[in-house]
């Protein structure tokens, strides 16, 4: 069988879905790989470095023609000229955009969702959504700092102390962490919150302080560790109770996200407008909407001498990590999806028996097979 890679076209996007070491790997399993020229250059990997490894280069409609699978960062919008007996695997934001995924079903493609990897200890090697995360709250703690006109660490000199910066990290989930990690390296006094208690001994455990609010969230976590969404009134009374967390702070990070919906407004304006002059929010959930109020993804709003930055893509501002993390998840699931005969099949066998590709599986032979793209399609 052969794997195709291609550049990715996404606009801004800087991550390749298998670096040349990843490449190694799949030859090793007995697969052809056929790399479209240029595919890694944004991220730092050589056309040199993938014909190294044995892979071959094309031109971007011979990868799209000849491979039997293609993986990639961004699955959607569905590449030109799929074709039956091919699979696809990549983030597809299927609960976002259910109507691309019935586009790639039409074509009689196989595509398989990075996103919906099933949180299970089997999958962790797989987990995308983790690995991205990592490397967002990393990244946006070093944004905050960028902008701030202030140190993060305490400083005592013969010219005076310098206190350290406050940082408030909203949402401890797997950016969140990062982010309390890298702010706490970077010597800042850190608070996070969560709406789901379990994490409080996380938080704790990097060295930041939990933020109590009395509120009631029955419910507050899915079977999946994932957060679920809250009534408006909680989100009012969240709102009411962070405020005098977040106008004592320098810097707030915003990781708040429920799956499949918008990310929940958390930092209104009125909070903003509480912060000290030159304080910095870095909205993390941009992508899904954001959690600040005057969020404009992609762009560097400056409100009342504080200034609110919102990248979409956060890992694609570290496109060499963010592709090596993955180009180990992406291969890492073929391996599973290849089994034991691997490579030796004429295609890929997506068998439902297997929870990792039941769950992850979107479209099969012409149709749309995942129960909640199918269930949202049907509104
Ligand atoms: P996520 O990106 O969906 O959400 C980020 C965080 O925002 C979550 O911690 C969520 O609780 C929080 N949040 C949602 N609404 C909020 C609100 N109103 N106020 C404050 N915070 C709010 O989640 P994630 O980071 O991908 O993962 C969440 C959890 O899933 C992890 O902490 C972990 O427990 C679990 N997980 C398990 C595995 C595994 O078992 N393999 C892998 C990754 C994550």
């Amino acid at each position: 069988m052969r794997v195709g890679i291609p550049k990715e076209t996404a606009q801004g996007e800087t991550r390749v879905a298998v670096i040349p070491a990843g490449v190694a790997t799949l030859i090793k399993a007995g697969l052809q790989v056929v790399v479209e020229a240029g595919a890694g250059s944004a991220a730092g990997f050589t056309d040199a470095a993938y014909t190294a490894q044995g892979a071959t280069l094309a031109s971007r409609a011979d990868v799209l023609a000849s491979s039997d699978i293609l993986l990639q960062v961004r699955a959607i919008p569905p590449s030109n000229g799929l074709h039956p007996g091919q699979t696809v695997i990549g983030f597809a934001d299927p609960l976002g955009s259910p109507q691309a995924i019935r586009d790639v079903a039409a074509t009689g493609a196989a595509l398989l969702s990075m996103e919906l990897m099933p949180r299970i200890t089997r999958a962790q090697s797989m987990d995308a959504l983790s690995s991205m995360a990592t490397i967002a709250g990393y990244k946006g703690v070093l944004l905050a700092a960028n902008h701030l006109p202030r140190m993060f660490p305490m400083l005592m000199t013969a010219a005076g102390t310098v206190s350290p910066a406050r940082v408030f990290i909203v949402g401890a989930g797997v950016a969140g962490l990062q982010a309390i990690s890298a702010a706490r390296r970077l010597g800042a006094k850190v608070e996070a919150y969560d709406v789901r208690p379990a994490v409080k001994e996380q938080v704790q455990s990097l060295g930041a302080r939990f933020v109590e609010l009395p509120l009631e969230a029955a419910d507050s976590e899915d079977k999946g560790g994932y957060a679920k969404a809250q009534d408006e009134s909680f989100y009012r009374r969240q709102r009411e109770m962070m405020l005098k967390v977040v106008a004592g702070s320098d810097v707030v990070i915003t990781t708040a996200l429920i799956p499949g919906k918008r990310a929940p407004i958390l930092i209104t304006t009125e909070m903003v407008e509480a912060m000290p002059p030159g304080s910095v929010v870095v909205d993390l959930a941009a992508e899904r909407g954001g959690n600040c109020e005057l969020t404009r993804p992609d762009e560097i709003v400056v409100h009342k001498d504080v200034t609110i930055i919102a990248p979409s893509n956060p890992p694609s501002l570290v496109p060499y990590h963010a592709s090596q993390m993955y180009s180990k998840n992406i291969t890492t699931f073929l391996m599973h999806l290849l089994g034991k005969d691997g490579a030796k099949q004429s295609s890929l066998t997506l068998s439902a028996d297997d929870e990792i590709t039941r769950e992850t599986l979107l479209t099969k032979d012409g149709a749309v097979v995942h129960p909640r793209v199918v269930d949202l399609l049907s509104k």
